[in-house]
Order: structure tokens, then C-alpha cells, then sequence
């Protein structure tokens, strides 16, 4: 790479849904990328498929990508020096080099009604012939095209795809990568709309917005020699191309889909994980720093990230490696932080409660999402199973023994400080010569209703004695 080349690299979403959980790895190896050699960082719109578009999704990707963190310095909202930076506001552009391929016989009018090319194709795969443009309208003389373009006859502009030459391409992951022309279809670039495909628009887009890196998913792989035929047709230099590997499923079978939850980027911060936590998977799902080191912010990130340390092996979606890292980054959060995230998961908890809540949250869960199964007990009575209070051997009797007599000398007790609150609980256990961790898991479960809970002393104090009161007598009341 050339000291003097600035690194711009880009992204280039297709409003046509919410932005894949993939393309924000992308993204963000394409965002350190630019930002370790102090370079730009582009968002592009392709959104040349009108069929596809999805109205307002140009906004959600965008609102995504800020909420993950990350800014760019062109785009569709910012502009910049080499805009616009939605493809359907940039036709005039693309007919500019359409002309010109036109111009030197590169490209050519194809009249070809929708009819004749099914029907083509219906035949090609009836014996067993890869589909492709027959050339039927490569031959036809100026007059021809003079006559069909006065009578207004729709037409696309195809690709023509040189004869018999090897196209030579370059991947930095892959290599060298040898295509024979005879496999390449005469692509369309522009369609009867006016609107250019994703091939041609791609190209013109990336060599005018100085693209010099392209870092992309390897589902685009097979595009790259149509794409540079037209750089050598343009006589361009094609930027640097990293098709990265695609990323499997959480069992390691076919490309990552709907099948184990949705995959959208958005979807994971409504599940309940941390942006920077999301990111520092991403991160690692396809990169390695080539030390141990697990725990990366962004800025880490941008400081560690290299090409030569990309995996050319697929890379397997595993949620427990998520589920992990977000446990480590909500541990890194402070609690008057972490309150504030959690509130939206817990909207029945008013803030005083949530901040003496927090730091034993913080320590338990994985998920923001998982913070209601340990708090519901404090505002809904929960049902349980009488059984469920026969914890660790105890007996109906004992139980029963038990939570009267903490009861009462919780019921007595001055004030309702946790010193206080413990001591009565322990004088109570070494009186009675009872197993203590028994005696805690029957009381836990009195408290709680569940066997696994925040620490059940700790959360007297935040309860209060009233609400402990009556949670000992809803308990008692079954085992009774
Ligand atoms: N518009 C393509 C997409 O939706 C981008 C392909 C590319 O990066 O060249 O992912």
C-alpha cells in the first residue's frame, strides 16, 4: 500500500431491511480499517433494486449503525465531496459512463422483450445449459438501434463480456483468482428504468468516491469478475478487494439465518446486549489480534486491526461466546451506568430501587434482557409449587418451622438495616442448631420464588419488612 494513498473504504447497505448482524462486521472491519491509517470512512446507499426497497429502512440503518457507535465521514445524511451518496441520486452519473462504454463498444442496447428471455432461458436449462444472454442483440446494426429508440422500444444496456481471455482478479484473503470470459453473462448495467444494476453502479460509485479498499462479504465474490472487466474497460485502477468468509450459523451449517432468531444488528441491542459487546465479538468473528487478548473497545480495535490477521476460514456464530463477552462488558460498566441501561428492561423498578438493585445485578446476568427473571418477584407474587419450598431435604415441617420463626423475628426486628437483618437470620439458625445453607434455600425460595435469585439478604433491605412480611406468609400459608 502506498504511503500516499488515503485509506477510504465504505459501506454500501441496500435499503431493503433491517441491517444484517453480517454487515455490521463489515462495517466495522472497513470503519477500523480507515481509522488505523487515519483515513475516511463512507456510508453508501445502493439502492438500485426498486423491487426490494423497504420505505424508511435507509433511516433504521443508519440509526443502527449510530447506536453501535459508530460515525462516518460521507454519507447520505452528512454529504460529502464526493456525493450524493444514494445511488438513485446519481443517474446522471452512471449515463455519463454508460455512454462512454457504449461509445467504444463495450457495452451494447438490448431490446430483448421479457418473454424472449424466458423463453431463451427456459430452453437453455432444458438442456442443461448454464442460463445466459444468447447475444441475440450484440450484432445489431446502428440503424437498427436508431429505429427501436425512436419507436421508444425498452431496452437495457448489457456488459460485453470480452471473448476467450482469462480475467485475471485479486483478492487479498484468496489471491489470485482466475476466471474464464466464457463463464461471464453479458450483465446488464443499466436497466429499462434507467436505474444501473448493482454491478455497474458499484464500480463507477467506488472509482469516483476514491475508494481504495473493499472490504466485503465473499457472498459478492462472484461478482468481482464482471466488476473488473469494467475497471479495465474504464481503464480505473480497482481498489484493494477482502471478500471476508461468510459467517455460518450457530451450529455451523449454511450461511447465518433467521433459523436460530433474528439476525438483524438491531435485534441483538433489543435482546438485551451491549453495543460494545456485540462489537468486540464481531470483532473476533473473522479477525484475531494473534494474542489472547478478548476484550477490545472500538478504539482497541481500530489500534490492533490488520489484514494479514483475517481468517479465510468461515467463522461459526457461537451465541455463548456473545452471551460471555456481553457479561464481561456490562461488568465493566459502572452502576449508576448500567441503572440506567437496565430501565428500560425493568420498567416497573423506579430508579432509587433499580440503583440498589444494580450492583447485584451486575455480577449475575449475561443479558440485560435476563434481569427481569431476577427481580419479578419483587413487584408480582409469584405462584409456586409448595415443593418448591422443600429445598435441600427439608421436610413440610421443618419448612413450615422454619420461615414461622423467621417471620416473627423479622416482624420484631427495630430497623431493617442488612447488618441487622442477617444477624436476627443467623442467631436464628445457631438457636435452632439448623443447616444453615438448607435453611437459606427454603427462605430463598420463600422470598424469591425461584431457587436461584439475587443474594436474599441483600434484598430484604431493598424489599422492605413490609413485602418480606407477606412473602413469609404467602409461603406459609401453603406449606400450612
Ligand atoms: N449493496 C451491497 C449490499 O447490500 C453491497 C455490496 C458491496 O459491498 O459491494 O450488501
Amino acid at each position: 500500500m502506498s504511503q500516499n494513498t488515503p485509506i477510504r473504504t465504505r459501506i454500501a447497505p441496500s435499503p431493503t431491511g433491517q441491517m444484517h448482524i453480517g454487515t455490521l462486521r463489515t462495517l466495522l472491519y472497513n470503519y477500523a480499517f480507515a481509522k488505523k491509517h487515519h483515513g475516511q470512512f463512507i456510508i453508501r446507499i445502493e439502492d438500485t433494486d426498486q423491487k426490494r426497497l423497504v420505505p424508511g429502512t435507509q433511516q433504521k440503518i443508519l440509526d443502527v449503525i449510530k447506536r453501535y457507535g459508530i460515525s462516518w465521514d460521507e454519507g447520505p445524511d452528512i454529504g460529502g465531496p464526493y456525493g450524493p451518496y444514494v445511488q438513485t441520486e446519481r443517474l446522471a452519473i452512471y449515463q455519463k459512463y454508460i455512454k462512454r462504454l457504449l461509445d467504444r463498444g463495450q457495452a451494447y442496447y438490448c431490446f430483448c422483450s421479457p418473454a424472449r428471455l424466458e423463453k431463451m432461458r427456459l430452453t437453455q436449462t432444458k438442456n442443461k445449459q448454464v442460463p445466459r444472454y444468447d447475444r441475440h442483440c450484440l450484432s445489431l446494426s446502428p440503424a437498427k438501434i436508431a429505429k427501436n429508440l425512436k419507436q421508444n422500444k425498452p431496452y437495457v444496456i448489457r456488459l460485453r463480456v470480452p471473448q476467450d481471455q482469462k480475467i485475471i482478479c485479486q483478492d487479498f484473503i484468496r489471491g489470485k483468482i482466475v476466471v474464464d470470459s466464457r463463464q461471464i453473462d453479458d450483465q446488464v448495467l443499466l436497466k429499462s428504468n434507467g436505474i444501473p444494476t448493482y454491478h455497474f453502479a458499484v464500480v463507477i460509485d467506488d472509482h469516483l468516491m476514491k475508494i481504495s479498499h473493499v472490504l466485503r462479504g465473499d457472498e459478492w465474490l462472484a461478482s468481482l469478475p464482471k466488476q473488473v472487466i469494467l475497471y479495465q474497460y474504464l481503464k480505473w485502477k480497482p481498489p484493494i478487494f477482502v471478500h471476508l468468509p461468510v459467517i455460518l450459523n450457530p451450529n455451523g451449517r449454511g450461511k447465518m439465518s433467521k433459523r436460530f432468531g433474528s439476525v438483524s444488528a438491531q435485534s441483538f441491542l433489543d435482546r438485551g446486549y451491549l453495543p460494545s459487546a456485540v462489537n468486540n465479538f464481531l470483532m473476533l468473528l473473522g479477525w484475531n489480534p494473534g494474542t489472547d487478548q478478548e476484550l477490545f473497545t472500538l478504539k482497541d480495535f481500530i489500534d490492533s486491526f490488520n489484514l494479514q490477521k483475517l481468517h479465510k476460514t468461515q467463522p461459526v456464530f457461537d451465541i455463548k461466546k456473545l452471551d460471555y463477552l456481553n457479561g464481561l462488558h456490562i461488568r465493566r460498566l459502572t452502576v449508576s451506568r448500567l441503572s440506567k441501561i437496565l430501565a428500560p428492561f425493568l420498567p416497573a423498578i423506579k430508579e432509587p430501587v433499580l440503583e440498589k438493585l444494580t450492583p447485584l445485578l451486575k455480577e449475575r446476568i449475561e443479558k440485560l434482557s435476563e434481569a427481569h427473571c431476577f427481580t419479578d418477584f419483587i413487584y408480582q407474587k409469584i405462584d409456586y409449587p409448595v415443593d418448591l419450598l422443600l429445598q435441600r431435604g427439608a421436610d413440610k415441617k421443618l419448612a413450615l418451622d422454619m420461615l414461622t420463626q423467621a417471620r416473627d423475628a423479622l416482624a420484631g426486628s427495630p430497623n431493617w438495616h442488612f447488618q441487622l437483618i442477617q444477624q436476627i437470620l443467623l442467631d436464628l439458625i445457631a438457636k435452632n442448631e439448623w443447616n444453615t445453607g438448607r435453611f437459606f434455600m427454603v427462605f430463598r425460595v420463600a422470598i424469591c420464588a425461584s431457587p436461584c435469585t439475587l443474594p436474599v439478604v441483600d434484598v430484604l433491605p431493598i424489599i422492605g419488612q413490609k413485602k418480606t412480611i407477606d412473602k413469609l406468609n404467602f409461603a406459609l400459608a401453603k406449606l400450612s
